[in-house]
């Protein structure tokens, strides 16, 4: 479904993406981790071409995105056009930490926008689409309140509703629950859970250790631009070979020692 091949990307001189191969297949759920700077969002916006990787190729669903000639590297790397852009990654759906929901407009304005400007449904049938996503994330009631209204989760959870609404074939999120006050972050993985248990492809930047032990088909660790480890939960969380991973989590370990009896119920 999504395929990279040696993607690498520079910030000016700042090499922050380093080879990385990578295949997500249908119905996949792949977990990103690693030390904050590692490149895990570049990894993620470049599969959205919010960032223009500069080496390798990014093919989703069968289709080169964002060059127009990916064999090619430095200044002779043509952007493909706009609208082909657009249309590579109509089907990948995104959301972020900060889930940015217009503060002028109710909560099933935010997920209809969408749909009748880019994807030019009427006003009803978007109405429509919006309200059975908002019913989804548990939030129907909510469809006539303001963004203000809502918690940090309940926000959230519309900003999912939003892409959904899009009917994504693929989910990218980006530490979706870390701007997020602990008792709420629940909420936000149990959508997410439900996601995955449907069968959507999704890969997922995240801190939550035991959301990706307990998700993830596959987990890779990330540090310093390249993937370091891969492979299941099990192996990553409890076969941890490389030194840097086994740094990684013991960092977590240390951190959640507080409230747990031990390392193997911090990670399950
Ligand atoms: P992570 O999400 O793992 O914390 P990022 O992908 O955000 O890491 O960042 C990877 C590296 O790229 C960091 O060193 C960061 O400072 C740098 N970086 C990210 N975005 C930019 C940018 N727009 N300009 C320059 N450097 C950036
Ligand atoms: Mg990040």
């Amino acid at each position: 479904m999504v395929q990279l091949r040696n993607v690498g990307k520079h910030f000016g001189p700042l090499r922050v993406l380093k080879g990385i191969d990578l295949t997500i297949h249908h119905s996949e759920v792949v977990c990103l981790i690693g030390p904050s700077g590692s490149g895990k969002s570049t990894l993620l916006r470049s599969m959205a071409f919010l960032e223009e990787y500069d080496e390798g190729q990014i093919h989703i669903e069968g289709q080169l995105l964002g060059w127009q000639n990916a064999d090619v590297e430095g200044p002779a790397r043509k952007r493909a056009a706009q609208s082909k852009i657009n249309q590579v990654r109509q089907n990948v759906g995104m959301v972020f930490q900060q889930f940015n929901l217009w503060p002028h407009m109710t909560v099933l304005g935010n997920v209809c926008e969408a749909l009748q400007q880019v994807r030019k449904q009427s006003k009803a049938q978007a109405r429509e689409r919006a309200l059975a996503m908002l019913d989804k994330v548990g939030l129907a009631h909510k469809a006539a309140a303001w963004p203000v209204q809502l918690s940090g989760g309940q926000q959230q959870r519309v900003a999912i509703a939003r892409a959904l609404a899009m009917e994504p074939h693929i989910m990218l999120f980006d530490e979706p629950t870390s701007a997020l006050d602990p008792e709420l972050v629940g909420e936000v993985l149990q959508v997410m859970k439900d996601l995955a248990r449907e069968g959507m492809t999704m890969v997922v930047v995240t801190h939550e250790m035991g959301f990706a032990a307990q998700v993830a088909d596959s987990v890779i660790f990330l540090d310093k631009g390249e993937v370091v480890a891969r492979g299941t939960p099990q192996q990553i969380f409890h076969q941890a070979e490389h030194p840097r991973l086994q740094q990684f989590l013991q960092n977590y370990l240390d951190r959640n020692a507080f409230w747990q009896d031990g390392k193997d119920a911090a990670v399950p």
